[in-house]
C-alpha cells in the first residue's frame, strides 16, 4: 500500500501574537527586532520567503475547513501567506493594532481603506496638504463614484470641526504632512471624530514618522497607513504599503476588500521590509539627530529664507509636535531667498545628496515638490496648501551629518 504523505509542514508554522508588546511589555526597539516572529518547521531564525502562489491541502475535508475558517492554514497567497503574515504581525505590534494588512504600495493601502469605508453619497474631510497621488485619488477618482470631499487645513481643529456634515464618514490626514511638515493634533481630531453623531473614522498616514516616533492608534486614530516604501523598509529598494487597524470588525472588512481587490504585497517584498524594520529604531534615531543638525544649519544660513522642521521652535506647530512625536524625524522643507532659481541651482549642484523623489531611505534625497511629487495639484491648490515654488524637500539620511552639511554648503555657495 502507498504510504500517505507526511503532515503538511507549512501548517505547523506558528506566528507570535501581533500585540505581543501588550503582553510582554517589550520596548519598541526590542520589538523591531523580534515582533512578528515565526517558528517554521526547521527553526529558521528569520522568516523564510514563501515564494508560492498556492498551498496543498492534505485532503478535501481539510481544504473545506480551512476555507470555512474552522481550521487554520494557508490557501492561496492573495488570501494569506506566512512571510506576509510575519510582516503584518510585526507592524501591527509596533503600531499597537489588532492587525495589519500589507499592500503592494502605500497607494494600494490608501485605496483599500477608501474602497472599504466609502459609499456613494459619503463625505470625506481630508488634509489640504497630502502626498500628491492621495489628493489625486480623492479628487479625481473617488468623486467619480459619488464621494464628496472637503480638503481642509487639518492643523486647525476649528477647520476640521466646521467641515463635519451629517454624511461625513472619514477624516484622512498626514502628520507631519508631505511636504509642508504641517502638524495636526491627532488626539484632538480623534475626539472630534468619535464624539460626532455619525462616528467618523480617523485615518492617519504615519509614513513620515514610523511607529518609532508617533503612534496614532494610541492617540485615538482608528486606522494607520504606511507607505512602507519609505522608513519602514528604509533602503529605497521596495514599493509597499500597510494598513494597521485598532478594531477587529474594521480589520475583517478591510481584509475582505483587500482579498477581493488583490492589491497585496508579494512575499519577497514582505521579507525585505521585515528585514528593514529590524534596524528601524536605530535608523529613526540617526535620521532625527542628523535632521535637527541640518535644520539648524539651514536656519542660520544667510541664503535660506525659511525652514520647516517639527523640532525647531520656529515651527508654527512645534508644541503639538512635541506632544505627540518622540523626535523630529528625518524630513525638512525649506526655501531660499533666491526662490526657485536658487533652489534649482542648489539641487543641480549637490554631490552627496541625491536629486530624487521618495524619502525615508538611508541616503539623503533632495527634491522639488511643486514640479515633482505634487505637480498634479493646480497652482491655486498648491498655494492654498503652502507648497510654494521655492519649497525644497530634504529627506535626511543616516550618513555622517558633517558630510551632508558640507555638501549642502558647497551647493549653496553656487546658488
Ligand atoms: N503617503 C505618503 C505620505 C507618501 O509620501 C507616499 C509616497 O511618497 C505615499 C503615501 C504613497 O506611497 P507609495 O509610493 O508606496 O504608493
Amino acid at each position: 500500500m502507498k504510504k500517505k504523505p507526511k503532515t503538511n509542514k507549512i501548517r505547523t508554522i506558528k506566528h507570535h501574537k501581533p500585540n505581543c508588546n501588550k503582553i510582554s511589555k517589550l520596548a519598541i526597539d526590542t520589538l523591531t527586532v523580534h515582533a512578528g516572529g515565526m517558528q517554521d518547521a526547521y527553526g529558521a531564525v528569520v522568516p523564510p520567503i514563501y515564494q508560492v502562489s498556492t498551498f496543498r491541502f492534505k485532503n478535501v475535508n481539510q481544504g473545506v475547513k480551512i476555507f470555512q475558517g474552522t481550521q487554520k492554514g494557508y490557501i492561496y497567497t492573495r488570501l494569506g501567506n506566512p512571510t506576509i503574515k510575519t510582516l503584518e504581525d510585526c507592524v501591527a505590534s509596533l503600531e499597537n493594532g489588532v492587525g495589519a494588512l500589507a499592500c503592494a504600495s502605500g497607494m494600494a493601502a490608501i485605496n483599500t481603506v477608501f474602497q472599504t469605508l466609502l459609499s456613494q453619497g459619503d463625505h470625506v474631510i481630508c488634509g489640504n496638504v497630502l502626498y500628491g497621488a492621495t489628493t489625486s485619488l480623492l479628487k479625481n477618482i473617488l468623486t467619480k463614484f459619488g464621494v464628496e470631499i472637503s480638503p481642509v487645513d487639518t492643523s486647525s481643529l476649528k477647520e476640521c470641526q466646521n467641515a463635519i456634515k451629517s454624511n461625513t464618514r472619514l477624516i484622512f490626514l498626514e502628520t507631519p504632512a508631505n511636504p509642508t511638515l504641517a502638524i495636526s493634533d491627532i488626539s484632538a481630531i480623534a475626539r472630534l471624530a468619535s464624539n460626532s453623531s455619525n462616528k467618523i473614522i480617523l485615518v492617519v498616514d504615519n509614513t513620515f514618522c514610523s511607529p518609532i516616533i508617533q503612534k496614532p492608534l494610541e492617540l485615538g486614530a482608528d486606522i494607520v497607513i504606511h507607505s512602507m516604501t519609505k522608513y519602514l523598509n528604509g533602503h529605497a529598494d521596495v514599493v509597499a504599503g500597510m494598513i494597521v487597524v485598532k478594531d477587529q470588525g474594521l480589520f475583517d472588512k478591510l481584509r475582505t476588500v483587500l482579498n477581493d481587490t488583490g492589491g497585496i504585497i508579494d512575499p519577497l517584498q514582505a521579507f525585505l521590509v521585515h528585514r528593514g524594520i529590524k534596524t528601524l529604531a536605530l535608523r529613526m534615531e540617526r535620521h532625527s539627530f542628523n535632521a535637527l543638525k541640518v535644520a539648524n544649519y539651514l536656519q542660520d544660513h544667510p541664503k535660506v529664507k525659511w525652514v520647516r522642521y517639527p523640532w525647531l521652535k520656529s515651527h508654527p506647530h512645534h508644541s503639538v509636535a512635541k506632544k505627540q512625536m518622540k523626535a523630529g524625524g528625518g524630513m525638512i522643507s525649506f526655501g531660499l531667498k533666491g526662490g526657485f532659481k536658487a533652489a534649482k541651482s542648489l539641487m543641480n549642484n549637490v554631490q552627496l545628496c541625491t536629486l530624487a523623489v521618495s524619502l525615508g531611505g538611508v541616503e539623503t534625497l533632495i527634491e522639488h515638490p511643486a514640479s515633482m511629487t505634487h505637480f498634479h495639484l493646480s497652482p491655486k491648490d498648491r498655494i492654498a496648501a503652502g507648497i510654494t515654488d521655492d519649497l525644497v524637500r530634504l529627506s535626511v539620511g543616516i550618513e555622517n551629518v558633517n558630510d551632508i552639511i558640507k555638501d549642502l554648503d558647497q551647493a549653496l555657495t553656487k546658488s
